[in-house]
């Protein structure tokens, strides 16, 4: 059972052009989080529709009373990751890293560009001492690992790689737009962190194309616009797949991706649906990857709004 928790801005750091740090405070948090690392714990935002006016929504409930809701007050929901969990009881602070896309509005983003302390919204996220779901880093025993994403899994790549063990080793691509938001990460040593500034290439082309020089496949930046989306809401992982794929369950009954194949790969891959699209094609259509080894999880979808 989620929490839905009322909290209000505590403070906004700007840590960069394009990356907005949204400290979160509220006594509803004091059971909020999880019980061991976040890594890409996935949460629900619901900002107000109309500013300032966000609806009392009970516990219990909560979803089928916004539902209910008429469509102008329904406040807009979008996923986002916890970033940290700071804190105990009712000093506990979430943190949220927002991309802010000024130039394609949404309310998500809009809100976080706006923030100042005292704005509140509601947020459905984990509850302490309660399975949730909703995280997807199940690397099982994999050796080597490769994780890609763009600035919307910045947040949930940093996180993974904070958690890791000290000898994990593999790769990690980072695409940003630009140079400035390039941010100081903690990685094992043998897991080498690249980030790719885009600098107005097209969104995803970077990515696809470090990850072809890793694994040898040939992919320019420009390869993905030409990249149609069949599936709109691309969520393929060991135990799930959004086009009914068939998805058979790890041998011994887990659900941890303990069954990493002989070659003790794992990939993780998340962030705009076209660079997802692309590499899930090379990954497993032309390399023959195993389903079982990878996630692939579009976060957004460029000129597509994702209502909740
Ligand atoms: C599991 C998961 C975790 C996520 N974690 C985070 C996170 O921690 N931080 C974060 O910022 N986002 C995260 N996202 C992505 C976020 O949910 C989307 O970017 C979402 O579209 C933002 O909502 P919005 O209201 O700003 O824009 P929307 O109303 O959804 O879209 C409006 C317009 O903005 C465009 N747009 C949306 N996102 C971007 C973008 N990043 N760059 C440029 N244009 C964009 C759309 O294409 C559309 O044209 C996550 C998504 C998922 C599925």
């Amino acid at each position: 059972m989620p929490i839905l928790a009322r909290v209000s801005v505590r403070s906004v750091e700007r840590l960069s052009p394009s990356f907005a740090r949204i400290e979160l405070a509220g006594d509803d948090l004091a059971d909020f989080g999880n019980d061991g690392p976040s890594l890409d714990q996935r949460i629900k935002l619901l900002f107000p529709a109309v500013p300032g006016v966000l609806p009392e929504l009970s516990g219990e409930n909560w979803y089928a009373e916004w539902l209910a809701l008429p469509e102008d007050e329904r406040p807009r929901m979008r996923t986002y990751t916890i970033r940290s969990v700071e804190g105990e009881g009712i000093e506990k602070r979430l943190y949220v890293d927002f991309v802010l896309h000024p130039g394609a509005h949404g309310p998500g983003s809009d809100w976080a560009g706006a923030a100042e302390p005292g704005d509140e919204i509601l947020v459905a996220g984990p509850k302490l001492g309660e399975p949730y779901g909703g995280i997807e880093w199940l690397p099982g025993d994999a050796t080597r690992l490769l994780l890609v994403g763009d600035e919307t899994a910045v947040p949930a790549i940093v996180s993974i790689l904070e958690s890791l063990p000290a000898d994990a080793t593999g790769s990690a691509f980072l695409e940003v737009p630009a140079a400035d938001d390039v941010q100081d990460v903690v990685a094992p040593e043998g897991l080498e962190v690249s980030w790719l500034p885009r600098e107005g290439a097209p969104v995803g082309g970077p990515a696809l194309a470090a990850v072809g020089g890793l694994l040898g496949f040939e992919a320019t930046p420009e390869d993905v616009t030409s990249v149609e989306v069949e599936d709109p809401d691309l969520w393929e992982t060991p135990d799930y797949s959004s086009s009914g794929e068939e998805v058979s369950a790890p041998a011994n009954g887990s659900t941890n991706g303990s069954t990493t194949g002989e070659d003790g790969r794992y990939a993780w891959i998340a962030g705009e649906s076209r660079m997802v699209t692309a590499l899930r094609r090379h990954l497993v259509n032309e390399l023959e990857m195993p389903r079982k080894q990878v996630a692939f999880m579009g976060y957004w979808r460029e000129g597509v709004s994702m209502k909740g």
